[in-house]
């Protein structure tokens, strides 16, 4: 069948896709295969097993515990990750496949100059280097006007045509009319611009335009319930709490989930209050809100690294020198305050802002505005698997799961910034990156 031969072709065309690859590159979703790093990290409980490894058998987990209590066959192929942590393949929960930093161009001529066949060809090459830093899964939250394309960039992956993270995508995303850029606001009006976004006025556009999305294939449905559009260009609420209803009930009952862009308190109290799953950003949100988000069950993505990488294009900010900008400070209060009152936080950088590949800077930032390094690694892993509702399949390191892994020389749990540098990862049991030096 098809899946069969795409499996079977994956692993040569990683090879193809990487820089001088080993011959271990062989290694397929088919075979047995032995892990052997100096430690793992499995995700149940905070710290890492030293003399641990784990047995990887038709592309799911079968084994893991110390290394003599493994019983491998013998034809298992053994791959030595000396001087590594193995842990589960990295989840980063708000990404961008279809941008690029802002500092390279600005989100505006993005979407108003480089053409979708262009963006599309620019995401798989994302998508490329996120796999190889180590995050097996992303859940890409909209395209920014490059339509469903993100749809067929997940087909690409999952068909192994083109080497990549398991993608949650979310299409066009919604947005109330006139609200979202580019413009209309710094444009003659007599233009008609392009969309980053699907716009909905009323109930019955904002139910049409759910129904589309999921019909086009959307795994999640992603909503502005603010944006710029204050009288000073403040953050204001956009979409009414009857249509962010009306999108909830209507992904809901399709079994959809819904993640919201929300910074201002009053924008992340009126999505809370329209049942969405997940809000993004988040930085003016109260105390009180997060005790309601709290109560309702509903989770963080605190995206840090986005603010950061602007204040640098942007504010000056030099990482490490200058003192953290007004908008910096407003996002580690709120984070903070999450952290304190127990919100269900998951990795969410909204890479794509800032460079593909990179995302192990939001876990380090997490860690920099007051988690511990294992709680981040937990943030990335298991606890974002369990907002994607996939803690079944990945996610963690236990037999059954999915083969999703990723080992870092040092160890990550106690040292978040070895995340930098992925020595080994593996998605689904195919290998796609080994140390440099291995045999
Ligand atoms: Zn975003």
């Amino acid at each position: 069948m098809r899946w069969n031969r795409w499996k079977v072709w994956s692993g040569a065309l990683a090879m193809v896709l990487m820089a001088g690859p080993p011959a271990a590159m062989a290694a397929t979703a088919k075979g047995d295969v032995l892990l052997v790093p100096d430690r793992v990290w499995t995700a149940e409980g905070d710290s890492a097993h030293a003399g641990w490894a784990v047995l990887v058998h038709e592309g799911a987990i079968a084994a893991v515990g110390a290394l003599n209590t493994i019983n491998a066959p013998a034809n298992a192929q053994r791959i030595a990750l000396p001087g590594t942590t193995l842990t589960p393949g990295l989840i980063d929960l708000h990404s961008h496949v279809f941008l690029h930093p802002y500092n390279e161009t600005l989100w505006n001529d993005q979407v108003l100059k480089e053409p979708q066949d262009y963006r599309t060809l620019e995401a798989a090459a994302h998508a490329r280097a996120t796999l190889m830093a180590g995050f097996t899964t992303l859940r890409d939250l909209g395209t920014e006007g490059a339509g469903f394309a993100d749809v067929s960039v997940k087909r690409a992956i999952d068909e192994g045509m083109i080497p990549g993270p398991r993608l949650f995508v979310a299409t066009r995303a919604i947005v109330a009319t006139a609200s979202y850029g580019p413009g209309p606001r710094g444009f003659r009006p007599d233009i008609d611009l392009p969309g980053g976004a699907q716009e909905v006025s009323g109930v019955d556009e904002a139910i049409r335009a759910t129904r589309e999305q999921a019909g086009h294939g959307a795994d999640w449905i992603k909503l502005y319930a603010d944006y710029r559009v204050g009288v000073d260009g403040s953050t204001q609420p956009t979409l009414s709490l009857a249509e962010m209803k009306a999108i909830v009930d209507t992904a809901h009952l399709s079994g959809r989930p819904v993640a919201a862009h929300a910074s201002s308190d009053e924008g992340v109290r009126l999505a809370v209050e329209a049942g969405v799953d997940s809000i993004e950003h988040g930085y003016g949100a109260s105390e009180a809100t997060f005790r309601l988000m709290k109560q309702r069950g509903v989770a963080y993505e605190p995206t840090l690294t986005a603010v950061e990488a602007t204040a640098q294009y942007f504010e000056h900010y030099v990482p490490g020198q200058t003192e953290p900008t007004a908008r910096m400070r407003e996002a580690e209060h709120a984070f903070r305050t999450a952290l304190k009152r127990g919100v269900t936080i998951g990795n969410g950088s909204d890479v794509g802002v800032f460079t593909h590949g990179d995302n192990w800077r939001e876990p380090a930032n997490m860690v920099r505005d007051g988690m511990s390094a294992a709680q981040a690694l937990h943030a990335a892993t298991d606890v974002a698997a369990r907002i994607l509702r996939q803690q079944d399949r990945f996610g963690r390191i236990a037999p059954g799961l999915r083969a999703d892994l990723a080992a870092f020389t040092g160890d990550p749990s106690t040292h978040i910034d070895d995340l930098k540098q992925a020595a080994f990862v593996m998605k689904d049991g195919t290998v796609y990156r080994l140390p440099q030096n291995t045999p």
